[in-house]
């Protein structure tokens, strides 16, 4: 089965303790769908300015990616800037500038309305729900958001999110949103608004998936060098509905399954810069990877 993807589509400037990247491929649609892209279809929606450039169009342009959905419109690309410090799990925005991205209403060229499996990047919480109008028919809605749609348009993201099956966050912005300290009880929190599961993203301690009636958790894959954690979320998320789409059974044990795919898969992300890891990822390796971390994870009781 196929997913449809809406979110942003950037040119990034990032840097960390290990380097710095300007300009490049960036933005929660990109990363998610070469990410779900190793497992199924991925139709994109989203916009770019006339400014964005011929070689990141080519680094989009992978089997499995379906483009038609992404229009140009006059002006500029949707541009982030962030720097880490040594605690790569805590991001300082620079810069966000949503450029074309601010007014774009998202149309879904014919046949993307049939889609079962639909994704929710990191995007404006209005354009999400937008998206979910046009997709009646969708049998798993699964999104995500970040800091600065909690600060900028609170009433929207909760309503979008009172309409998703699975809620993808990370950990401190899961805090911010309901305003609870305890992870547990901001999740329960987060189920009552509707979704059926909430994933908490933590980061290099791994993610936890809280039903009303499972708990799952997952450490990260371990890795000497992390050079840049930008994108880790959404590749985690690519991994996460890729996997579950083809699989196309949705259930306690393959969503499960999906969980330790999303973990694997944004463990090659955080290697390198933008998506040049990430796009190089053979099915070898995260089989390899997948098989490392289930032995990591394994114990015997007497
Ligand atoms: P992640 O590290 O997984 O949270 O995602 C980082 C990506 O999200 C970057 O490539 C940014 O271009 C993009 N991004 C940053 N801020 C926003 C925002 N406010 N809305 C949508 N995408 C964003």
């Amino acid at each position: 089965m196929s997913i449809l993807a809406v979110g942003t589509i950037g040119i990034d400037t990032v840097e960390t303790p290990f380097g710095r990247a300007e300009d490049v491929l960036g933005g929660s649609l990109s990363y998610f769908a070469v990410a779900a892209s190793f497992f199924t279809q991925v139709n994109m929606v989203s916009v770019v300015g006339t400014d964005f450039p011929d070689q990141l169009w080519e680094r989009l342009r992978r089997p499995g990616v379906d483009l038609r959905g992404v229009v140009v419109r006059e002006g500029k690309t949707f541009r982030w800037a962030g720097r880490y410090d040594y605690d790569l799990n805590a991001v300082e925005t620079l810069e966000t500038q949503l450029n074309t991205f601010a007014d774009f209403r998202p149309v879904l060229p014919d046949g993307y309305d049939r889609s079962r499996f639909v994704f929710l990047a990191n995007g404006d919480p209005d354009i999400q729900f937008e998206v979910l109008q046009q997709v009646p028919g969708a049998r798993l809605r699964v999104m995500d958001t970040m800091d600065y749609w909690i600060r900028n348009k609170p009433e929207s993201l909760v309503r979008t999110i009172e309409q998703v099956d699975i809620l993808l966050m990370n950990e401190s912005e899961a805090r911010m949103l309901v305003e609870t300290p305890s992870l547990l009880s901001a999740a329960k929190k987060l189920l009552r608004l509707g979704p059926k599961a909430v994933i908490i993203k933590k980061g290099e301690y791994g993610a936890v998936m809280f039903t009303d009636f499972d708990y799952f958790a997952v450490p990260a894959y371990p890795l000497d060098e992390v050079r840049d954690p930008t994108g880790a979320g959404d590749s985690f998320a690519g991994g996460f509905l890729g996997y579950l789409a083809q699989s196309n059974r949705v259930n306690l044990d393959t969503i499960r399954r999906a969980v330790v795919m999303g973990t694997v898969v944004a463990s090659f992300t955080v290697e390198d810069f933008s998506i040049n890891r990430l796009e190089k990822v053979t099915p070898e390796e995260i089989r390899l990877r997948t098989e490392e971390l289930r032995e990591f994870t394994r114990f015997v009781l007497d």
